[in-house]
């Protein structure tokens, strides 16, 4: 099968061998090398599909295909603009020898109207997935994801760049390293924000996600703290199992996770650290990734592995957790335990770092 990558085309899937669409006469291969071969997500600013490399022996790859608003890149000059600082980002991405939690692109691709960025693909479950299955995690937990995730993001920040779109979608856990890797690059948050002298009223395109996006980066004016505020809200959202929506005022300054922590005992200074990273204010936020690895060496230890809850312990929570989100029947709840404790073993068992 191969997928036209045409964002209008009537007619898309086509025979293995083709070399051009049969519905619209596009071509079918980028660069005479990657081929999708099916779509996987279509939001409204970007398109990913399952693809091969065909001169790499039918490699699997992700292909993403970039989809601005006509307005935003109508101008030559603002085209330029947008691949200028795809190819920038490209080549600075390429270059980050220590981000090793990182999914990093192959290559950048301009072809015809379309911008594309070629992937591989990760093996694992995001963290929403994760969050689906499971009531919450662990303070142990959450320590793992920020010990995995700020150094990446260190290392991102020392080079002047921003991920800008940190939420648990983008956030995959691979079992057989168990570790946590950074995945979706906000390129069209970055294009955009690129793009922001260019076109005064560039707001009304403003696509990052409004529920893990700090203030200034609505605003359009992401700051490396912009990501530390973002993993921030992915913590908490990890550590309640709630969405972030419920855990903040309609201000979206005052966050009141401990109200959910039910009858976990979270230690103070981890919530300090939590409480930092997720200030509205940038000057009361911390700046830096380092920062926040040098509070977590110093404050007390969470409790250690051996306490982490159990299977046991955790059906015993997902019944608190059904009763909380108001499960229907018996049947609901052996069902979503039976999914819980399916997942604890995929999740926990290959998880641990100290092993
Ligand atoms: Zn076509």
């Amino acid at each position: 099968m191969s997928y036209c990558l045409h964002p209008d085309c009537c007619a898309p899937f086509n025979p293995e061998d083709q070399k051009i669409c049969r519905g619209c006469g596009s071509k079918l291969l980028l660069k005479v090398r990657y081929r999708a071969i099916r779509p996987i997500a279509k939001g409204q600013f970007l398109h990913l599909f399952q693809g091969i490399d065909i001169q790499a022996k039918n490699h699997p790859l992700v292909i993403k295909q970039i989809l601005l608003p006509y307005p935003l890149l109508r101008a030559v000059s603002q085209r330029k603009i947008a691949i200028e600082v795809l190819h920038e980002t490209s080549e600075k991405l390429s270059r980050l020898a220590e981000a090793e939690n990182l999914q990093r692109p192959l290559e950048y691709v301009v072809s015809g109207q379309g911008i594309y960025w070629i992937e591989e693909p990760l093996i694992g479950e995001t963290l929403s997935e994760i969050l689906e299955n499971l009531p919450y995690l662990s303070e142990e937990h959450v320590h793992q994801i920020l010990s995995d995730l700020l150094p990446t993001l260190d290392e991102l920040h020392r080079h002047s760049l921003i991920h800008r779109a940190i939420c648990p979608d983008n956030i995959f856990y691979a079992a057989h390293t168990g570790k946590f890797t950074l995945a979706n690059f906000g390129l069209t948050q970055l294009i955009v924000e690129a793009l922001y002298k260019e076109i005064p009223n560039l707001g009304e395109y403003a696509i990052a996600d409004p529920m893990y996006s700090a203030p200034e980066q609505m605003k359009g004016r992401s700051v490396p703290a912009s990501d530390l505020y973002s993993l921030g809200v992915v913590c908490l959202q990890a550590l309640t199992g709630i969405e972030p929506i419920h855990l903040v005022d309609q201000c979206g300054k005052n966050w009141h996770y401990r109200d959910y922590l039910r009858d976990r005992t979270i230690s103070d200074s981890f919530c300090q650290i939590l409480d930092k990273m997720l200030s509205a204010a940038l000057i009361n936020r911390f700046l830096k990734a380092e920062e926040i690895l040098h509070q977590l060496s110093v404050i007390q230890h969470p409790p250690s592995r051996q306490s982490v809850i159990t299977e046991a312990d955790a059906s015993l929570d997902v019944f608190g957790y059904l009763f909380h989100h108001s499960a229907k029947t018996v049947a609901d709840c052996v069902q979503s335990i039976q999914a819980v404790t399916t997942s604890f073993a995929s999740f926990f068992l290959p998880a641990s770092k100290e092993d």
